[in-house]
């Protein structure tokens, strides 16, 4: 794969020095908001694998049969364009954390842009996507 010079997260930071440590895995995202940012930036590269590697084990999804649920991350990956990622606001307690963004989409020339509040977990000390608010 060809990787981009500035991450896809849209934080003006160069991939290198942002979300690509924790897609190669050499470094575990330290806070919820940065795990939200590599999610968002692994969606934009095609990675579905940290997408299923950093959704908690209790979320719907999971219970699917994994290769449909991978499929499923890489049409909407192909589908999709990632135009911005916009954290509103963040909050954590201990080993939960709600993380609220807009993430600007486009998908076959029409908006698909959306607002979700996201609950993150810690477990075994690192950070998990869990569920989503639609707001
Ligand atoms: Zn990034």
């Amino acid at each position: 794969m060809k990787f981009p010079m500035m991450c896809p997260c849209k934080s003006k930071k160069k991939y290198n020095d942002c979300c690509r440590p924790y897609h190669e895995k050499t470094l575990h995202p330290t806070d919820a908001v940065a795990l939200m940012r590599s999610r968002y930036s692994a969606y934009a590269l095609g990675l579905a694998d940290y997408i299923i590697e950093t959704t908690h084990p209790d979320h719907p999804h999971v219970s699917a049969k994994v290769w449909e649920w991978r499929e499923d991350i890489l049409q909407f990956t192909r589908e999709t364009e990632f135009l911005d990622l916009e954290i509103l606001s963040s909050e954590e307690r201990q080993e939960k954390a709600y993380v609220t963004f807009t993430a600007s989409l486009m998908q076959h020339g029409k908006d698909v842009s959306y607002t979700e509040k996201s609950l993150f977990e810690l477990k075994d000390g690192i950070w998990l996507y869990k569920e989503a608010e639609f707001l």
